[in-house]
């Protein structure tokens, strides 16, 4: 599928053309997965104006997964990085921007100690990510990996061949993606998404003990949902619930929140009031209109 990069990129402490920012093919992270990322979108208005959502969460959250790499980078020095990122690309659509801290250095040894390390931004357009009118899912056969083998609050890169080996055998099924059980066998989350079921009203969603990705999407959701009075339950959630759920849908940056149609051989109802009511609230907040959320908007002028 054909990409547009934006035209500025960032590596080795320095903003640079996209086409000038390489790396050798000995990098240690290449080999071992050791690196971490996260994925932000911007949206850009009429007045080219572009608004970051939740950047100094996002900034903070990367920060805190280069810590497991035994990375110390400030949460200030990432926010401003991302911001100048924008500035420099002034982008004209609707972008993902990909922050990724990774060891740098040409050796073979898998570790972390005593490794170079580097930071890299480049950024991407992006409209849609999944059909917005819902999809379907079936149950891997993969199972979500633990947080004993390795941290699953961070998005380390070598965590991802599941989510890829999940995501092609869904579509090798002829579905468009992949629910993933934890190894005990309860609810975790999507290859690259966290998940939601509605059950008689209320939202219910895997805690963040079910080996999930702890999503920004997720937490604000979860925020919105409790502000427009539903209840909203963390829990481990069984497979069988999945197939009597009145509505499920998922959360994610790149994804936004999208229904699901189709589970299995279950067909979900068609009528989604609780997804549908979140999804016109994440709208107005976009839209900047007032509402208890609109500090997770930030503004950059370009
Ligand atoms: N789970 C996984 C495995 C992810 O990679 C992501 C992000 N793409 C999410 C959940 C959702 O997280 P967020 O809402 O912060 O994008």
């Amino acid at each position: 599928m054909a990409k547009t990069f934006l035209p500025y990129a960032y590596l080795r402490w320095a903003f640079l053309s996209f086409q000038d920012a390489n790396i050798s093919i000995a990098t240690h992270a290449l080999h071992y997965g050791t690196a971490a990322f996260w994925g932000i979108r911007v949206t850009v208005t009429d007045e080219w104006n572009a608004l970051f959502f939740r950047l100094d969460d996002h900034a903070k959250r990367l920060s805190r997964s280069a810590h497991y790499l035994g990375y110390e980078i400030a949460p200030e020095f990432i926010r401003s990085r991302l911001i100048e990122f924008v500035e420099m690309n002034k982008p004209t659509t609707s972008i993902y921007i990909r922050p990724l801290v990774y060891t740098s250095d040409l050796d073979i040894s898998p570790r972390l100690h005593e490794i170079e390390k580097d930071f890299l931004i480049y950024g991407i357009e992006l409209g849609d990510y999944l059909s917005a009118d819902g999809v379907s899912a079936t149950i891997s056969s993969w199972v979500r990996q633990s947080d004993a083998s390795f941290p699953l609050r961070a998005k380390i890169s070598g965590g991802y061949i599941t989510s890829a080996l999940a995501k092609s055998e869904a579509v090798e099924r002829w579905f468009d993606e992949a629910l993933m059980m934890n190894s005990a066998g309860k609810l975790s989350e999507w290859s690259g998404m966290n998940v939601f079921l509605v059950r008689d009203g209320t939202i219910i969603t895997p805690g963040v003990t079910e080996d999930i990705l702890e999503g920004i999407t997720r937490s604000s959701v979860i925020s919105i949902a409790r502000h427009l009075g539903y209840e909203v339950i963390e829990r481990s959630v069984d497979k069988s619930e999945l197939f009597i759920a009145d509505e499920v849908f998922l959360t994610g940056t790149a994804a936004r929140i999208t229904p699901v149609k189709k589970i299995e051989q279950y067909i979900l109802p068609a009528d989604r009031p609780v997804f549908s009511a979140l999804k016109s609230y994440m709208n107005t907040i976009f839209s900047r209109e007032a509402t208890p959320f609109s500090y997770w908007i930030e503004e950059v002028k370009f």
